[in-house]
């Protein structure tokens, strides 16, 4: 019964992600599945969360000075938008492809990560 439980709280965690159109964080997963499964605690959605970036099909989103967020892990390359207001994070479509040439010569870029901040939509006036 309580192993049933349990699978029915982390099935509601893995769709709220499933049909997520930005990163969430422990405590709006927390919001969203709530609505979803009774009695859902902040402990069963980190142990959720866990587990589904452990199985890799979440990622961390990590934005510095920010919770750390959570999205499938097959969206393949883009970036984030961070809301300076409402404090969500988007995604952000697309990348610049020149932004390995702002290295200094002959250092080789492995790897990047852009956040863009700023008021999203509904906060901007
Ligand atoms: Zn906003
Ligand atoms: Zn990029």
């Amino acid at each position: 019964m309580i192993r049933a439980r349990k699978t029915k709280q982390r099935d509601a965690v893995r769709a709220v992600l499933e049909g997520a159109q930005r990163p969430l964080s422990v405590d709006e997963l927390l919001k969203a599945a709530s609505r979803r499964v009774k009695g859902l605690g902040v402990a069963t959605v980190y142990r959720a969360v866990g587990a589904l970036v452990a199985e890799g099909w979440i990622e961390t989103v990590e934005i510095p000075g920010e919770p750390a967020r959570y999205e499938r892990a097959d969206k393949g390359h883009h970036h984030h938008f961070q809301c300076e207001k409402c404090d969500r994070a988007f995604d952000v479509a697309g990348c610049l492809d020149n932004l390995r040439k702002l290295a200094p010569p002959r250092f080789r870029v492995k790897q990047h990560s852009v956040t863009l901040y700023g008021l999203c939509a509904a906060c901007a006036p």
